[in-house]
């Protein structure tokens, strides 16, 4: 049995059919690509206490999960992949997701947050958005690097609106999206897949990973470490790296040149205002087959 309130500005009472079209209406008219739901409970079984919508928000009830192309097609081609990076990626998932929560608040009157997805120690998110895209079946995990692939767009930048509303939830995929027919053709002939073959990791890559007989995965290995000293080569851990060197060298001339180094400066360029190149390498989402459909265009 569905929830039934009025809605705040028509008056007209709504039930949760209702308000579900309304809260993806206002998120693909804001400008977001896919749009899911997930009931709070599905975190459950799959994120550790902490880790759950409810210890975010008491009382959640409802994930809207958002999710954006990033780069466009045409930075996608670029030649110079810094630019995909700098001028392709606006963050309008950040930005949507907070339209969202606003809307859910102002016109259904229930409590809404955006779910934070930084880092607290090393690697782990309050709350991941990987899990969060799977769980509102927006996509599968991929042997490449365990990023989500989404049937339609392949690689997308997912953010989440967590609410106490009631909202119908979208179930999840049946079908995995990766490997691609064409990948698991490719791994049967050469033991790779493309984008395990891009970043092999017995020669100096990150990836690598068997598929079954039935064509799915059965084993992944993604190296982070390496995956993030290869493609990100400035930001916060540059900018430590830089510090330590500097703040260590003993003779003032160098440490004032290591100040004003190009090296130096795009780094804290990076980490101030996010308009550096950050990560520079997407050769694993480059070839993959998932991906490309959507980029191709004239
Ligand atoms: S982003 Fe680059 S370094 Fe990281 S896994 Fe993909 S191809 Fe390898
Ligand atoms: S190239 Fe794409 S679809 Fe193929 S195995 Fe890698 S991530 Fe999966």
């Amino acid at each position: 049995m569905t929830e039934v309130q009025e809605s705040r500005e028509s008056g007209k009472a709504i039930n949760s059919d209702e308000k579900t079209r309304q809260v993806k209406e206002v998120a693909i008219n804001a400008g977001i690509d896919v749009v899911g739901i997930a009931p709070a409970e599905r975190w459950d079984d799959a994120a550790p206490e902490g880790h759950r919508p409810a210890d975010i928000l008491p009382g959640a009830r409802s994930v809207v999960v958002l999710g954006t192309r990033g780069p466009t097609a045409g930075a996608w081609q670029s030649p110079d992949h810094r630019f995909m990076e700098v001028n392709g990626y606006d963050f309008r998932n950040d930005l949507i997701v907070q339209i969202v929560a606003d809307f859910i608040e102002s016109e259904f009157d229930h409590y809404a947050i955006m779910a934070p997805a930084l880092s607290v120690s090393g690697h782990q998110p309050v709350m991941s958005m990987m899990l969060a895209a799977v769980l509102a079946g927006l996509g599968t995990r991929s042997l490449a690097a365990n990023i989500i692939l989404n049937p339609k767009y392949g690689l997308l930048y997912y953010s989440a609106c967590i609410t106490t509303l009631e909202l119908i939830p979208d179930p999840m995929l049946v079908q995995d999206v990766c490997p691609h027919p064409m990948c698991v053709a490719t791994y049967r002939k050469i033991g790779k897949t493309p984008c395990t073959a891009a970043c092999p990791s017995d020669d100096g890559g990150c990836l690598d990973g068997e598929i079954d007989e039935e064509g799915r995965i059965a084993s992944s290995y993604f190296d982070r470490e390496r995956c993030t000293s290869r493609a990100m080569n400035f930001g916060i851990n540059s900018f430590q790296k830089a510090m330590e060197q500097i703040v260590t060298e003993d003779d003032p001339e160098s440490q004032t040149n290591m100040i004003n180094s190009e090296f130096f400066t795009r780094s804290c360029s990076a980490i101030s205002s996010f308009r550096e190149s950050v990560a520079q390498c997407f050769e694993c989402m480059r070839v993959c087959p998932i991906t490309r459909p959507e980029r191709k265009l004239k």
